[in-house]
């Protein structure tokens, strides 16, 4: 039986269920997330002709950022709530985790706010400390000296 689906007729008959899915994986994170380390943990009960589900997503994903290119493991503790008509035969929540997972991650993956990243020159990760190179793109005061050598 899924765990992931909530049958109607076998929740009125035990009132109130709880499940716990150790290793759930959401398909369309794949890509960007090899390692899902994920579980879900919920339950349901039927009032006033609908069905309540309170649960949640935890775990880690492991992602990679997108400044160093390391792998890190983003912790995931998510508060799953919906509510579903009583009169459905079956509940699949499977879309609905899912939903949530998506939902939640961070527009862009960095390993931390202040990644470093790779020098653009040698490729060095430069969390891992400076490279030597001399880095003077983007910087002003440089640009400036430049201008004058041109004249
Ligand atoms: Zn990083
Ligand atoms: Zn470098």
């Amino acid at each position: 039986m899924d765990k992931l689906k909530i049958y109607t007729a076998r929740l009125r008959k035990l009132e109130s269920i709880e499940q716990f899915i150790e290793s759930f994986r959401c398909r369309e994170i794949e890509e960007s997330s090899k390692n899902q380390n994920l579980s879900v943990r919920y339950s349901a009960y039927i009032v006033d002709e609908q069905v309540i589900v309170n649960g949640s997503i935890q775990g880690t994903l492991e992602l990679e950022c997108g400044r160093c290119l390391e792998n890190y493991a983003l912790p995931v503790d998510l508060p799953v709530s919906c509510v579903y008509p009583a009169d459905l035969e079956e509940i699949d929540l499977s879309d609905e985790l899912r939903q949530t997972l998506i939902l939640n991650l961070p527009n862009k993956y960095l390993c931390k706010d202040d990644c470093h990243g790779l020098c653009p020159k040698c490729g060095k990760n430069l969390n891992l400390g400076a490279c030597g190179c001399l880095h003077d793109t983007g910087d002003v005061r440089w640009e400036k000296l430049r201008d004058i050598f041109k004249k």
